[in-house]
């Protein structure tokens, strides 16, 4: 594959982090770029490296999901930076799994940070700048046409199931997985897990010093963002 004759294209997408290349009618080339934003884009930087870790990390939870009979868009990881993905037609919802309490659960509800909740929380968000990614329910969702309630119930069915992957992988490296945004999208007449799954889209807590290994760093300024993100790969054993 030459990348530099697919980059030469115009993205398809371009999003706050990501850049999606057509490769052909039935697959992309997904590239991470260092960007990093908090707040719907308020709060931006360049951090070195974190294209390459982002892009590492997810294609190996993508293969783990794999592993585990889960769908997901996957196909190949290309050194540093980028992945090659099945063509899929993005589902414009945010499924977020939490099994700890923390972020805008603590903010909009009486749940302590930290706090395990007594079951997962699935939850929709619209995935909208405009509106700042409001929680949907199933009726706002139909109404807006985003997705059929056929869909909506795969949809938790799925990011349960990603949840206890996701969940065991990062228990066996010492890190507690407190919740997860994932993206899904339509795939011939299935769904798949797609976009990404790494340190931007979780919260990762290390078990014994409860030590934030995730984007929150950068969100709350608590330091070096990418010796963080490089510890999760580290004990993932990707570095
Ligand atoms: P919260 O709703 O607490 O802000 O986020 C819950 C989880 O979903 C966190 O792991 C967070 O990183 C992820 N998440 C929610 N919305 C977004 C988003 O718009 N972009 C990214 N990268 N992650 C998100």
């Amino acid at each position: 594959m030459n990348i530099e004759e697919i980059k030469a294209k115009k993205p398809i997408y371009s999003g706050k982090a990501k850049s999606i290349y057509e490769v052909d009618e039935d697959k992309v080339l997904i590239e991470f770029r260092d960007d990093i934003t908090a707040g719907d884009g308020a709060k931006k930087d360049v951090k070195e490296g974190k294209g390459y870790l982002n892009a590492l990390i997810s294609s190996y939870l993508f293969k783990k999901l794999e592993e585990n009979g889960i769908e997901t868009h996957f196909l190949e990881y290309i050194e540093p930076n980028y992945m090659l993905a099945k063509k899929v037609e993005i589902i414009p919802i945010e499924v977020i799994v939490r099994n700890i309490a923390a972020g805008s659960l603590c903010r909009r509800y009486p749940f302590k940070e930290g706090e395990r909740l007594k079951r997962p929380i699935v939850q929709f968000d619209y995935k909208n700048d405009e509106y700042h990614d409001p929680m949907l329910n199933e009726d706002i969702a139909i109404n807006l046409g985003l997705a059929t309630e056929e869909e909506l119930k795969k949809m938790r069915e799925i990011a349960l199931k990603v949840n206890e992957v996701l969940k065991k992988v990062f228990d066996e490296v010492g890190i507690e997985l407190v919740d997860f945004k994932i993206e899904i999208g339509r795939y011939k007449d299935r769904l798949v897990v797609a976009d990404e799954i790494s340190p931007d889209t979780m919260r990762l807590w290390d078990k014994s010093s409860g030590d934030i290994l995730d984007k929150d760093v950068f969100r709350k300024d608590l330091g070096d963002v990418i010796s963080k993100y490089r510890e999760v790969a580290k004990r993932l054993k990707l570095i």
